[in-house]
């Protein structure tokens, strides 16, 4: 057999069982990458440190959780399994988390993925043995096993982030993290709730808490353009009509620049008069979602001068829909261009400002002072509460990745290495780590697009990789320094070109102390880095050093 081929290796009694692959996670990109590994005739076992499949589908049940990527593009496509294109409905123009879960959970049964999982393993190291060309890896249970591929698909926004505030454990109340949600739910009906956060998150599940509370305090410290998502269950003609045109609508995304198949007008907000822009804002801000972002005007991101047209009409709107005026001057951001940070889609979170069990509190005036045994002291203030939510955020994209002790040649932790920011080749692969792959690194779209057209990408380029190898007898795979050095330059002057820099965000590891500032997603489109992706592998993955290993092939490698 050559060391290429499949199977697992027979194991002996307490001896760490051998796969060709493993893959950490089971959210879309784990479960699509166990589907194409096994596909090849690989064996293949999944780590998944929750109870269940779903990845930020299975943590994330917080009140009001639902996809903003609109749900017939947010799945997987007929590459994964035309059956379960054909099968599966959406009952909202927005999916909730619940229906999502039990999307993959069908995915999972249907593909029949599950007996290649394991369950609440959690990876604390993994280690790259070069005499054997093998990825050993450790659970927190004291579980071991070892492949010749390690692929990662933990998520870009998978570790929590609660910031240190003083006095934090002193709370005499229940604590929540969103991104850690209980799963039976929380009930906080006549609650006094504090919300610390205004993302994404906390713009979807503050309207749903105050229907349930006796009062909110929102703990905003920056303010962000929200759109409105305008919910609403899915138009079942609208859902056939992108199901009978599937395939040129996916082609369509892909070859996008933020994995949406929106049509994308290249003009400049800046060559139009306020009369002639005033009605293409509002005719993005009546059908709801990153249209406006995307189908208004092209140049956001790179043309201050044109955001600061969009950035002024959002700021009407929430004066508008805001009745207090103060509030709402409160809400409408100021500090930084539209879209330099991730726009939160709203259903209904601006009204909620006008209710009387909600308060907006000023933590950018007046930071959080401490958590004391009773609720939240912020200027002076302490404000008494039962539940303290915090909607703050995640140590994004490299969090996971150095929480899992991931070493590479000659004892070289990935931390270490991307100490001053990640250096990768294509963000799939980095220089030390051979046979390392990272679906939705940093350094790759990923989080600038909508994550399933990022994450099938990725997962075929790597399994395209992986067949290349086999049919070739290779063993080995690792990026040549010249290869990640152009890739990390590339990544950066694209970066620089943008306005995503000079905002405070999470794309740019600003919210999290000590974190080395650069853009960590790709900003140059999903589409264009296919392209990129794909040309490397038309040239027999140039880029790459592709050998067979030297050392003796042991015995139990299947050698
Ligand atoms: P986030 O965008 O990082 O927001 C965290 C919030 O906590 C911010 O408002 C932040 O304020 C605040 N915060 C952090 N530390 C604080 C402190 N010490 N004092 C006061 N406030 C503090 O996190 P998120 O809302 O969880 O969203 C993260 C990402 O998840 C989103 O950008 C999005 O990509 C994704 N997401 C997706 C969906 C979806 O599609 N279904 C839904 C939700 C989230 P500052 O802004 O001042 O730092």
């Amino acid at each position: 057999m050559s060391e290429n081929q499949a199977t697992m290796a027979p194991q002996a009694e307490g001896q760490a069982p051998e796969f060709d692959a493993i893959v950490v996670g089971a959210g879309f990109s784990g479960l699509y990458m166990l589907h194409s590994l096994r596909r090849q005739g690989l064996s293949v076992r999944v780590y998944e440190q929750g109870g269940g499949v779903g990845g930020t589908w299975y943590w994330n049940g917080y009140p009001g959780a639902r996809c903003d990527s609109e749900s017939v593009y947010y799945m997987f496509t007929d590459h994964m399994s035309e059956e379960i294109l054909g099968e599966w409905d959406w009952s909202e123009r927005y999916a909730a988390q619940p229906e999502i879960l039990r999307y993959l959970e069908f995915v999972t049964d249907k593909m029949d993925l599950r007996r290649d999982i394991q369950f609440n393993a959690r990876v604390v190291s993994a280690v790259y043995a070069p005499e054997r060309n093998r990825w050993d890896i450790r659970l927190a249970d004291g579980g071991a096993a070892s492949a010749r591929f390690l692929i990662t698909a933990v998520g870009c926004l998978s570790s929590t982030n609660t910031p240190k505030f003083p006095g934090i454990d002193t709370f005499a109340g229940e604590s929540y993290h969103t991104g850690a949600w209980p799963h039976e739910g929380v009930d906080f009906t006549g609650k006094r709730v504090a919300v610390i956060g205004t993302g994404a998150t906390a713009v979807q599940a503050v309207p749903e808490i105050a229907k349930q509370a006796a009062h909110v305090w929102v703990f905003q410290r920056t303010p962000n353009y929200d759109i409105p998502g305008r919910n609403r269950p899915l138009d079942s003609g609208y859902a056939a009509g992108v199901k009978a045109d599937y395939k040129d609508l996916w082609q369509k995304a892909r070859e996008s620049g933020f994995g949406l198949p929106y049509q994308i007008v290249e003009r400049s907000a800046v060559d139009y008069s306020q009369e002639e822009r005033q009605p293409i804002f509002e005719a993005a801000w009546a059908k709801g979602g990153f249209y406006m972002g995307l189908e208004t005007f092209s140049d956001y991101l790179v043309n201050r001068e044109s955001n600061d047209t969009v950035s002024e009409f959002l700021r009407s709107k929430i004066r508008e829909m805001v009745k207090d005026p103060a509030a709402a001057e409160l809400l409408a951001p100021k500090d930084h261009p539209f879209f330099t940070k991730r726009p939160p889609l709203e259903n209904g979170y601006y009204e909620t400002f006008n209710r009387d069990n909600v308060t907006l509190l000023n933590a950018r005036t007046t930071p959080i002072e401490e958590i004391t045994p009773r609720g939240v002291r912020m200027g002076g203030h302490e404000y008494e509460v039962d539940a303290i939510v915090y909607a703050t955020g995640f140590d994004a994209m490299t969090g996971t990745l150095f929480g899992m002790g991931i070493t590479g040649r000659d004892g070289l932790r990935l931390q270490d290495k991307w100490r001053d920011g990640p250096r990768t080749y294509l963000g799939l692969t980095t220089r030390g780590f051979p046979n390392l792959f990272v679906i939705t690194g940093p350094q790759s779209p990923s989080v600038l697009s909508n994550m399933p057209v990022a994450i099938e990408q990725n997962v075929e380029w790597i399994a395209g990789l992986i067949q290349h190898m086999t049919a070739n007898n290779l063993a080995v795979a690792e990026p040549a320094q010249v290869a990640e050095d152009k890739w990390v330059a590339h990544h950066d002057e694209v970066a620089a070109a943008t306005l995503l820099l000079g905002t405070d965000s999470w794309w740019v590891g600003a919210n999290i102390p000590g974190k080395p500032r650069t853009l960590y997603p790709y900003v140059g489109g999903v589409g264009p880095f296919r392209a990129i992706c794909q040309e490397v592998a038309e040239k027999g993955y140039e880029g790459l050093v592709l050998t067979r290993h030297e050392a003796p092939a042991p015995a139990a490698a299947g050698g």
